[in-house]
């Protein structure tokens, strides 16, 4: 999953992008409100993480901007103006959720976990696809009822592949959920990882489109 961070406080959007690093996001940090609708427009997204003062242009102003393109994109507000009418605007404005800092970041993570859910359109803790069962706050898989033990990459990839499930996914949209800007991708890797997975749960899980993506066959 590939979260945009934007923060302008130094500290604590280091603090965060190390966090949600660990967790198993790929996350690319921004600093100034000017940038993140061009940088929506560039990657695909699976959720923003806006603090509302950002230099440049404000976080409302951001979202404002990015709900009359009537986008889904799932948007967690960060507020350190703890006022109710802010909060408010924010919600009226289309945030999914929102916190007041200081928070606890396993906070954050359970939140961020919530609008990701319903974004799928799932209200459970697990994502389901046939036999194949993922819980995403402990990256644990379950196939036909037994725990599976993958890298956290090839489950990132199985993650994707399940929301998506019914759709292919290109391997541009696969690869931008596996990295932020400043990791290298090796050009066969994602080939590895779905080979991978395909010995796991078996060589027609995971089809392939020439030339499109792939797309869960579970
Ligand atoms: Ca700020």
């Amino acid at each position: 999953m590939k979260i945009l961070l934007a923060e302008d406080d130094k500290q604590l959007g280091e603090s965060l992008q190390a966090a949600l690093a660990l967790e198993g996001y790929a996350v690319d940090w921004m600093t100034r409100g000017q940038d993140i609708l061009p940088a929506l427009d560039v990657a695909a997204y699976d959720a923003l993480i806006l603090d509302i003062g950002l230099p440049g242009k404000s976080g409302l102003d951001v979202l404002q901007e990015l709900r009359q393109r009537a986008t889904t994109l799932p948007v967690m507000l960060l507020t350190a103006r703890d006022t109710v009418a802010d909060r408010i605007q924010g919600l009226d404005f289309g945030a999914d959720d929102y916190l007041s800092k200081p928070f606890d970041v396993n906070e954050l993570f359970a939140r961020l976990r919530s609008i990701l859910r319903r974004s799928a359109g799932v209200a459970g803790p697990s994502l389901v696809a046939g036999e194949l069962e993922i819980f995403p706050h402990n990256h644990e898989v379950r196939f036909k009822g037994e725990p599976v033990l993958l890298p956290a990459k090839e489950v990132a990839v199985l993650e994707v592949l399940v929301r998506n499930r019914g759709r292919f996914v290109t391997k541009t949209r696969l690869a931008e959920s596996l990295y932020s800007w400043d990791e290298g991708v090796g050009s066969n890797t994602l080939e590895v990882y779905i080979s991978h997975l395909r010995k796991q749960f078996g060589g027609d899980s995971i089809e392939t489109l020439r030339g499109v993506g792939y797309r869960l066959a579970l």
